[in-house]
C-alpha cells in the first residue's frame, strides 16, 4: 500500500525527472453516481477481447487503461457492484460496476489491489480523445465484427502467455 512514486528533490535531471505535469483523466458511470481521477500517466493501454470483457461491455471489445492504485481515485460515496470471474491464469478477476446503472467502470478491487484496469468507454468528453490503445488482447477471441483499424501489437491471449 505504500507502492508510491518518490521523487528524490535532490535530482532533477532528464532520467530520474518526475514525469511532467500530467493533466488529471476524468471520468464517470452512466448515471454519474461514480467517477474517477487518473491522476498520472497509465502504464499500458489497449483492448480485450476475451469473452469476459465482451459480456461485460456488451459489446465486441473493453477498452482499458492500466493505472497504479495511487493514482486512481474513486469520487464522492461510490457504491461498487463487483462481479467476479476467473482469469486465465486461474486467479481471481474482478469487474467492478455501479450498483445503480450497472456501467463496468474499472478491475480489481478498489482499495486492495495494487493497479487497476479503467475502461475507457467511461472517461469524460474531454479526456477520452488521449486514450492511446497500442495492445490487442485475446485477439483468439475476437468477432471478425470488432476487428478496429488502430495500429496495435496483438496478442493471442496475455502477453507472456501463448
Ligand atoms: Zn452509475
Ligand atoms: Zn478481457
Amino acid at each position: 500500500m505504500s507502492d508510491h512514486h518518490t521523487t528524490n528533490s535532490s535530482s532533477v535531471d532528464g532520467a530520474t525527472a518526475a514525469e511532467p505535469t500530467f493533466p488529471p483523466l476524468t471520468g464517470h458511470c452512466f448515471c454519474g453516481q461514480i467517477s474517477y481521477v487518473i491522476s498520472s500517466s497509465p502504464l499500458a493501454q489497449g483492448f480485450c477481447y476475451c469473452r469476459d470483457c465482451q459480456r461485460v461491455s456488451a459489446s465486441g471489445f473493453l477498452p482499458w487503461m492500466n493505472v497504479t492504485a495511487s493514482s486512481f481515485t474513486l469520487a464522492g460515496m461510490p457504491k461498487i457492484e463487483y462481479v467476479r470471474g476467473t482469469s486465465i491464469r486461474g486467479t481471481e478477476k474482478v469487474f467492478g460496476t455501479c450498483a445503480h446503472c450497472g456501467s463496468a467502470i474499472f478491475g480489481g478491487q478498489y482499495g486492495v489491489h495494487e493497479k487497476h484496469t479503467v475502461y475507457a468507454g467511461t472517461l469524460d468528453d474531454d479526456s477520452v480523445s488521449r486514450f492511446k490503445p497500442t495492445m490487442a488482447l485475446f485477439v483468439r477471441e475476437r468477432p471478425a465484427w470488432a476487428k478496429v483499424h488502430v495500429e496495435m501489437k496483438e496478442f493471442d491471449t496475455l502477453p507472456g502467455l501463448s
